[in-house]
């Protein structure tokens, strides 16, 4: 589609929603014309489209938007999408649960109006009737940020929360995002793969005592880490645990994700090695779908898996479902949900299928579910769980993500998880190490990202350059502008 912007362009936010309602081979002719006129600002949008065309007109008092120059222009974006969506809608009926609220973290975009003074109320109206966000999405965003709030105010002076990435996975899963390869291809580097990780925590650990920081949370992710064997994870653990002051931890969580990596002996030596928190992944308890996504475990191996992380005691287990996953209808996702709620997890965290170009799910066209149903899913989900004592504590949104939806961490109070609020709220400097870590340098609304390389091949051959990294992040924590 062409997009033609007259008096304001906002080519960004447009495309977000151009290809909601358009595919990409679709041609026709968007044209938006943006009036400020002082006191009002208003749009008009016309899409041209198969030989008809369509409009939507949207207006906002201008006082609605004056507060920063920041705020002005998100208004104006705003106004160019919704008279868009308005014209759009005559065309395809699609609709937007969160409205035009475009962003990845919509609960931070609620705390940032609260913190500019705004009361609950008067955010609800700005979600509604500015963003037209609709109001089960609205009481979500408030309920998390509410839940993160509590969390947030516990972050400590002087802390930062470690991620190590372990960037390898038994088989790659059709829908994979993620910063993974199968161990079919990339197997033969995880010893040396381990034995640069094992450098580098130990050379973090010098650095944060140099600095004096302590450490709140750690998070191995991947990847899929319990893909290492019990061996090289108590390795990787022991050196964590001499590198680290484990004083200050207060929660610390190894996603072991697939369940065929999951073994009692590595389960032990996670437990050992000073892990509360285990998630245990299944995505959906249909086991055609698990066959379709080449996940390549059985239903059956989630469920001793899972039993075996019980045994042993972690204080929290976390599954993720997945809704909307390729061929599923409404029951099979009911069916996955109740079976969760049944095991009775302390943390359930509900996904929406998204699609990265890369995935297989994309390539091969795998048929999804559509918006609406996605968002059925969801809203079961979001009722049944809130009923089972759990609330909605982060969220967050990808892009491609079908029908601008949300993946959402449900927990039962005492066992909400500070790290995954840390990632979205970005009030905590976070340094990552391994394969694909990344670092977020925290200051005010500043935040620098200093990333590690994805490939083990390129994170092993390029190990001094990950070492200097290490040093410019130390710069960064000690720099008169980075004071934590
Ligand atoms: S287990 Fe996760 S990281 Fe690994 S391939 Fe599947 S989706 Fe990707």
């Amino acid at each position: 589609m062409l997009l033609i912007q007259n008096g304001f362009k906002c080519d960004y936010e447009m495309n977000i929603f151009i290809n909601i309602f358009f595919a990409k081979n679709e041609e026709g002719r968007i044209t938006t014309d943006f009036i400020d006129n002082g006191t009002e600002i208003c749009v008009k949008t016309t899409i041209e489209f198969e030989g008809k065309s369509y409009f939507g007109e949207f207006s906002l008092p201008f006082e609605t938007c004056k507060e920063s120059e920041k705020r002005i222009k998100k208004m104006y974006g705003v106004c160019c999408v919704r008279s868009f969506v308005l014209a759009a809608q005559k065309v395809r009926k699609i609709s937007l649960p969160w409205g035009v609220l475009s962003g990845i973290r919509p609960a931070k975009y609620v705390r940032e109006l609260k913190e500019e003074g705004k009361n609950k109320e008067e955010v609800s109206k700005i979600l509604k009737d500015i963003f037209d966000v609709s109001e089960r999405k609205t009481d979500l965003a408030l309920k998390v940020s509410e839940n993160e709030e509590k969390i947030l105010k516990n972050v400590g002076k002087n802390s930062v929360s470690i991620y190590i990435g372990i960037p390898f996975c038994p088989s790659r899963c059709a829908y994979c995002s993620f910063v993974s390869t199968d161990i079919k291809v990339s197997g033969k580097y995880i010893d040396e793969f381990c034995d640069c990780l094992l450098k580098e925590i130990e050379y973090t650990g010098r650095i944060l005592k140099q600095l004096s920081l302590s450490v709140q949370n750690i998070y191995i992710g991947g990847g899929t880490p319990t893909t290492l064997s019990a061996f090289q994870l108590e390795k990787v653990l022991d050196r964590l645990r001499k590198s680290i002051d484990f004083n200050n931890v207060s929660e610390f969580t190894v996603e072991a994700g697939r369940p065929d990596t999951i073994t009692y002996e590595k389960i032990i030596k996670i437990k050992e090695g000073g892990a509360d928190r285990i998630s245990i992944n299944p995505q959906t308890l249909n086991q055609e779908t698990l066959d379709l996504i080449g996940r390549k475990h059985t239903v059956k191996d989630f469920y001793n898996a899972f039993s075996l992380a019980e045994k042993v005691g972690f204080k929290c287990v976390n599954t993720d479902l997945i809704a909307g996953l390729p061929g599923e209808n409404f029951e099979m996702f009911k069916n996955s949900l109740d079976g969760i709620l049944e095991l009775n997890p302390q943390n359930i965290t509900v996904h929406s299928m998204c699609i990265k170009r890369a995935s297989k799910v994309n390539s091969e066209k795998i048929p999804l579910s559509n918006s609406e149903l996605l968002d059925e899913m969801l809203s079961y989900a979001q009722e049944m769980l809130i009923k089972s004592g759990r609330e909605p504590y982060y969220m967050y949104r990808q892009k491609n993500i079908s029908g601008n939806l949300e993946n959402v961490g449900y927990a039962k109070k005492e066992y909400f998880s500070a790290y995954n609020i840390n990632i979205m709220e970005e009030i905590q400097t976070i340094i990552g190490l391994g394969g694909g870590g990344v670092s977020k340098i925290v200051k005010g609304d500043r935040i620098e990202r200093i990333a590690n390389f994805k490939e083990p091949y390129e994170y092993i051959r390029r190990f001094c350059e990950i070492i200097e990294k290490k040093d410019r992040i130390k710069e960064l924590l000690k720099g008169k502008e980075f004071i934590l």
